[in-house]
């Protein structure tokens, strides 16, 4: 694991900090993470690292391309490592996050959403919101 962001770092041309690695680390075991998550995991590893240098760190590598932001209604945003383009099914109660990917059918009829309108598509994500598998178990 921790070989392939060191690799990820290089690939976007950026050194390898300790603080990087940490807090990608901690993005990467929790799939979808936000900053008081990627904090709290990354103070189990790096006792010193303030919230302010988490938040700083993060920032930056939104603003390349290395992380993306998921924006969620009525939660803080939760960050992930960016790979292929794809939707995520969000649960309303408990701010859980799962990847899910659309069908080629589902990106066309999609697709035809904006047809007649002056816009350049280039992605198409979908959030599903919802209540997930524990929530709903809970009273
Ligand atoms: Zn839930
Ligand atoms: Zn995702």
């Amino acid at each position: 694991m921790q070989k392939q962001i060191v690799d990820i770092l290089k690939e976007y041309g950026l050194k390898a900090t300790p603080q990087r690695v940490t807090i990608l680390s901690a993005i990467e075991r929790q799939g979808h993470a936000n900053i008081d998550e990627i904090y709290k995991d990354a103070k189990e590893k790096h006792s010193t690292i303030s919230l302010a240098t988490v938040y700083k760190n993060v920032t930056s590598l939104v603003a390349i391309d290395l992380l993306k932001e998921v924006a969620l209604n009525n939660f803080k945003p939760k960050y992930e490592i960016n790979k292929q383009p794809h939707s995520h099914i969000v649960c309303k109660k408990c701010g859980e996050i799962e990847d899910i990917s659309l069908t080629n059918e589902i990106e066309f009829d999609t697709a035809k959403l904006i047809e007649g309108k002056d816009f350049l598509a280039e992605d198409i994500e979908l959030n599903i919101y919802g209540v997930c598998h524990n929530c709903q178990n809970v009273g």
